[in-house]
């Protein structure tokens, strides 16, 4: 279980999160929707310490952080990003590296696996996300949706707790998102911890266990994906039909 406790981050002025209270529960799908410039992807970077909150706590299984207080280890960062791996909406691959290199990078830089131990893993990986005929082509050959197939396979074979996505799916054609929406799917199915920032609500709904709306760096609703789509607030229902 991933907790956040009274957590709160600004930018200058700005209050990017505000008082926040979560928590993400593990084995599940955990949504986050919201109007752009609400805080969602400052929560996002949180949760992997890419953001630094001013106030709050962390509290990852039996580790925790008290942002107020502390210095930010290095060896507490290392310890989160080996639980918490983030799929970016660009993809981010390394671009002078094979799809299968790609895959095998992490293992062996900072799993300490062999390279033939590394590649079985990232072929059969790369196999799972429908990718494993391109395992040698260079980034540059592959189509947006290709690509991120492939940085979720990167994610996976660093065997996270927790994968958190950044509206993986934003910077595709809608024909090609359904092939990403289908990997994402099906790891929901196989109660791969998740977390998910995307403006797809249709998706949200499909995959989601719960629901995180987030609203000027604070939580509007936070609960069951149905309890949701069915809210009678009026925040809510201006939000979903914004978006429909
Ligand atoms: P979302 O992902 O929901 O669109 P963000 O988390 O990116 O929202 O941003 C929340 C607020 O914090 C916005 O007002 C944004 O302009 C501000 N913000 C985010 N990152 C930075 C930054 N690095 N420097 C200054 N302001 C930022
Ligand atoms: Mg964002």
């Amino acid at each position: 279980m991933l907790n956040l406790k009274n957590v709160s981050k600004t930018f200058g002025k700005q209050h990017a999160l505000d008082n926040i209270s979560l928590q993400f529960p593990k084995n599940k799908t955990s949504v986050i929707v919201g109007p752009s410039g609400s805080g969602k992807s400052t929560l996002l970077r949180s949760l992997n310490l890419l953001e630094k909150p001013e106030a709050g706590e962390y509290d990852f299984n039996d580790l925790k952080i008290d942002f107020g207080q502390k210095k930010l280890s290095s060896k507490t960062i290392l310890q989160i990003r080996r639980k918490t791996s983030m799929v970016f909406q660009g993809f981010n691959l390394f671009p002078h590296l094979t799809v299968v290199k790609n895959v095998m990078e992490g293992q062996v830089q900072v799993l300490g696996k062999s390279k033939d131990e590394a590649r079985t893993e990232a072929l059969h990986l790369l196999d799972k996300v429908g990718m494993k005929d391109k395992a040698d082509a260079y980034p540059s050959q592959l189509s947006g949706g290709q690509a991120q197939r492939v940085a979720i396979a990167r994610s996976l074979a660093m065997h996270p707790e927790y994968i958190l996505l950044d509206e993986p799916t934003s910077a595709l054609d809608p024909e090609i998102e359904l092939e990403v929406l289908k990997v994402l799917l099906e790891l929901a199915k196989e109660k791969q911890s998740l977390v998910i920032v995307t403006h797809n609500l249709t998706f949200a709904q499909r995959v989601a266990d719960k629901i995180t709306f987030i609203e000027d760096g604070k939580v509007g609703f936070d609960g069951p994906t149905e309890e949701f789509f069915s809210s009678d607030d009026s925040r809510i229902k201006d939000f979903l039909a914004a978006m429909s």
